[in-house]
């Protein structure tokens, strides 16, 4: 994709909270659409973050309906009314904007609804261009899903979101599916990652915007109350999000807890409790 394509195919992706509620009504087709043929270069090496775990193939009764990718930005949302806590806009890049592949199946475990979120960094790249974040998750991927000895075996990338160094969030692991981001805490748990090592830099403005608007959407869209919006360090014995990362969230959830008693719900009293029905 070339720049002039690239800033246009942004400017249909930074969604406002009232394109939020396009986007969960089933506008997202016509969102995602974004046509290019630049070169690639080849993927990049994967990030060496250690921390993550599927936690073992999934069981017959975990076993997950095949996803309609092009739809499934927030499958429990469709049809609610959204009202986010915040204006910010976010920029979501539909998976199929990176990746024509699918989870694999037989290793996947439905999420059975999300209560809860966790964010991380990758301890890698941070890319902020189109083409090299294409190819940074591509690598991210390629290692979580591969099959070498050195790689990670897992159903897919580990991650649901994964933030760039612009402050694009790029849809990774379908909702549907649990993650594979935190040894032992998977279960109904989103996953956001900024790229980045935050031991030794600082986020890029651009993400820590993206993540707060994020943060704010998922938690108005799956009731996640501010308890339950963790960093990885606090959930096992990791470094990650880094030091400069867990610093800004240690003081960002104090300003968004003063926000908690406007935080409002229109959305039915109902617990997401299963995943599309979708068939294959
Ligand atoms: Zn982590």
């Amino acid at each position: 994709m070339c720049d002039d394509c690239r800033e246009a195919s942004q400017t249909v992706r930074v969604f406002t909270r009232r394109a939020m509620l396009a986007l969960t009504s089933g506008a997202l087709g016509a969102a995602a659409m974004g046509l290019w043929s630049c070169r690639r270069q080849p993927p990049a090496p994967p990030p060496p973050h250690p921390d993550e775990d599927e936690g073992g193939p999934a069981t017959t009764s975990q076993r997950a309906p095949a996803p309609d990718l092009g739809d499934e930005v927030f499958p429990d949302a469709a049809g609610h009314a959204i009202a986010s806590p915040t204006d910010a806009p976010v920029i979501i890049v539909p998976r199929a904007d990176w990746t024509p592949s699918r989870p694999n199946l037989n290793e996947i475990v439905v999420m059975n609804g999300i209560s809860r979120l966790t964010v991380h960094h990758t301890a890698g790249e941070q890319t902020n261009a189109w083409d090299a974040t294409v190819d940074t998750l591509q690598g991210i991927r390629n290692f979580h899903s591969g099959t070498q000895p050195d790689e990670r075996h897992w159903a897919d990338i580990a991650y649901h979101f994964v933030i760039d160094g612009a402050g694009r969030a790029w849809q990774a692991r379908p909702l549907a599916y649990q993650g594979a981001h935190v040894r032992g805490h998977n279960e109904h748990n989103l996953g956001i990652v900024l790229m980045g090592n935050f031991d030794k830099q600082f986020p890029a403005a651009a993400q820590l915007i993206a993540l707060a608007g994020l943060i704010a959407f998922v938690r108005q869209l799956y009731r996640i109350p501010m308890a339950e919006v963790h960093t990885h360090g606090e959930l096992g014995k990791t470094n990650c999000p880094g030091k400069n990362l867990q610093a800004f969230m240690d003081r960002a959830r104090k300003t968004w807890a003063l926000n908690e008693p406007a935080f409002t719900f229109t959305r039915p009293a109902t617990t997401p409790s299963t995943a599309p029905a979708t068939t294959q």
